[in-house]
């Protein structure tokens, strides 16, 4: 079947400040590594063509473009970003009728790529690929991975040269913050005005204004970071140009779900500070809705009015996180209803697991069966505590939707990209399918479920670059 991907663009339509176009760079040997087929139905594609998917060739009714945007990265303002090894191919209406960007990652080099080549390894393509998809099974919004070409060409990182691959990437849109920044930075408030209008229309049409606008953000990032939170998903990049309009998750670069709990856990390589550690996740997403703010004050004449209104919204967002959090932790123990009175029972529980290093996903996936205690060392404290929360009568239905049986844990992401790179694309597979029924996994896949051990740990995870 030949392949037909039903485009209808309208970022390409917006004034060519917003980005460059240009064409992927062709790559030597494209060969189809993975196919979202189920992906590819809901955005009315028909067909693969991995000459595509590589960016060997334009499909008909593309409108290829790198998008231009700023950002703070680890808290430092970076005046100019933009896609340095993506492309836009365009947007689709999918079947729900919500508009979906359709982007080349590790694409080749555009005006934004500063020192970088524009391309990736297979390594974080297949992360990406997994971790997103492994995400939107566990039914957090993100980003989506529609196929993974291998391109045939090395491509040259610390390790030496390494595989390379291009990642078809899906989302609501590519808009960030940093796409606010830029212009917002650069007084260019036309531009900023055009592009508040674009993210209102597309994302947030109830949102009344640039303040709407803020508001609808500020509560859709407060949902996502309670979310990554009741997972054990450390994002490691928070910058905010890797923080979405839409509230979806974006950039799996050096992400990864925790084994043993602690709040303080950092896995990115480049992280020195742990400013990205799991525990500071709502801080930071509080802090980028405060850029965000800042760059959207630009648009009105009288400034003291808008700033006193911009920062009553971001300051209402750490409840609106604590509301979510309580919402979702009430529920992986057991409780629909859970009020401030139930944050010791949550807290202590968590403070048990910290001090002896219990596994996360598994002790909550284990609650109410034999197996709980045998996540402790120091066995009777659980028992206490458990003791504590039978009296709250938890319900185990809730907490069967709440705690999944099996997250991609690092280590058998690396070993995943091991094989891959010798060829071997099954342990890809069975991640895959195993990921796909995080809350009703089949025992097939309890090794899966295993948390590394002491050889296994994998302590530190790298950028895509
Ligand atoms: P990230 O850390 O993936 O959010 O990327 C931050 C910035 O670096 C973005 O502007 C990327 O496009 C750019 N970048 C990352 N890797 C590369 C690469 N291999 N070549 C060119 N630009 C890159
Ligand atoms: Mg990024």
């Amino acid at each position: 079947m030949t392949l037909h991907i039903p485009f209808d663009n309208s970022y390409a339509a917006l004034p060519d400040a917003f980005y460059t176009r240009l064409n992927p760079t062709p790559v030597r040997a494209a060969d189809t590594l993975a196919w979202n087929d189920a992906l590819a139905g809901e955005l009315g594609i028909s067909g693969q063509d991995a000459a595509v998917f590589a960016g060997n060739v334009v499909p008909d009714g593309a409108a290829p473009l790198a998008q231009l945007y700023a950002g703070h990265q680890f808290g430092n303002y970076n005046p100019q970003l933009g896609d340095g090894r993506a492309i836009l191919l365009g947007e689709v209406v999918d079947v729900n009728g919500v508009r979906r960007d359709i982007q080349l990652k590790g694409s080749g080099p555009t005006p934004y790529s500063r020192m970088g080549d524009g391309r990736s390894w297979l390594g974080p393509v297949l992360r990406e690929y997994v971790v997103s998809e492994a995400m939107h099974a566990l039914g957090i919004p993100t980003t989506r991975a529609l196929a993974a070409v291998a391109t045939g060409e090395p491509v040259l990182r610390e390790q030496g040269p390494l595989p390379g691959a291009v990642l078809t990437r899906v989302a609501s849109s590519h808009l960030r913050v940093g796409t606010f920044q830029i212009f917002a930075h650069r007084g260019h408030i036309d531009e900023l005005r055009t592009l508040t209008d674009y993210a209102i229309a597309r994302h947030h049409p109830d949102a009344d204004g640039p303040l709407g606008l803020l508001a609808a953000v500020c509560a859709a990032q407060a949902e996502l970071v309670a979310a990554w939170m009741s997972v054990g998903f450390i994002h490691g990049v928070m910058n905010t140009d890797n923080c979405t309009i839409s509230g979806e998750t974006i950039d799996y670069g050096p992400c990864a779900f925790m084994d043993g709990y602690h709040e303080g856990r950092v896995y990115s390589s480049i992280d020195q500070q742990g400013r990205y550690a799991f525990g500071n996740q709502p801080r930071i997403a509080v802090w980028n809705m405060a850029q965000l703010a800042t760059s959207l004050i630009q648009l009105f004449d009288d400034k003291d009015a808008a700033i006193e209104q911009a920062t009553a919204i971001v300051h209402a967002m750490p409840e609106q996180v604590q509301a979510a959090w309580l919402r979702r932790y009430g529920a992986k123990i057991g409780l629909s209803d859970a009020t401030a009175e139930d944050q010791p029972l949550i807290e202590d529980l968590l403070a048990l697991m910290q001090a002896q290093g219990a596994d996360f996903t598994n002790t909550f996936a284990a609650l109410g069966t034999d197996t709980a205690r045998d996540q402790f060392t120091d066995r009777d404290a659980f028992d206490t505590w458990q003791v504590r929360w039978r009296d709250r009568n938890p319900d185990m239905s809730v907490m069967a939707q709440a705690n999944p049986q099996i997250i991609p844990r690092n280590h058998r992401i690396e070993a995943m990209i091991e094989a891959a790179v010798a060829g071997d694309m099954d342990p890809f597979q069975r991640l895959m399918t195993a990921l796909a029924q995080p809350y009703d996994v089949a025992a097939a896949f309890d090794d899966l479920r295993r948390p590394p051990t002491d050889d296994e740990i994998v302590p530190a995870t790298f950028c895509g670059t």
